[in-house]
């Protein structure tokens, strides 16, 4: 069988081998490319300084035309959304549940796993009810199921 030879290119940016069809395509979103990291850092900027949600960015790239890398090839590359945010210098994005979560566990560091899913849901759940028990789910450990009377 013949070898096809298709010829071979380096990004003008980050110095990566492509084939002559691949390119073009690869430049249009290689990082190394200052316009392209600056690009990029506008979309995940939340106006803040912070990185918005995964599926925010992911809205953003499919309206983009192809001028923004997919999430996840990023996140592939750099590990995590939260290393996403970090390579662009942004804050990494938070929930707002898991920010009243670590504000629960700042405010009472001392408290048992046990002790924190009761003190979390004791804020959630009604006035008239109360925990009354917790214990953490032997399927899912780290997970704890609250009993409220
Ligand atoms: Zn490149």
């Amino acid at each position: 069988m013949p070898s096809i030879n298709v010829p071979v290119v380096h990004c003008r940016h980050c110095g990566q081998e492509y084939t002559t069809n691949h390119i073009g395509r690869h430049e249009a979103k290689c990082l190394h490319d200052p316009e392209v990291f600056a690009r990029v850092r506008a979309a995940l900027d939340d106006g803040t300084g912070g990185c918005i949600r995964i599926k925010d960015y992911e809205e953003i790239t499919r309206n983009a035309g192809n001028t923004l890398p997919w999430q996840q090839p990023l996140i592939s590359r750099l590990g995590s959304w939260a290393g996403v945010a970090h390579h662009f210098g942004l804050r990494p994005y938070v929930s707002a549940r898991a920010a009243e979560d670590a504000e629960i566990w700042s405010a009472h560091p001392t408290l048992t796993p046990e002790e924190r899913a009761a003190a979390l849901w004791s804020e959630l759940a009604p006035p008239t009810f109360r925990v009354s028990r917790v214990q953490e789910d032997e399927i899912y450990p780290g997970l704890f199921r609250c009993v409220l009377r």
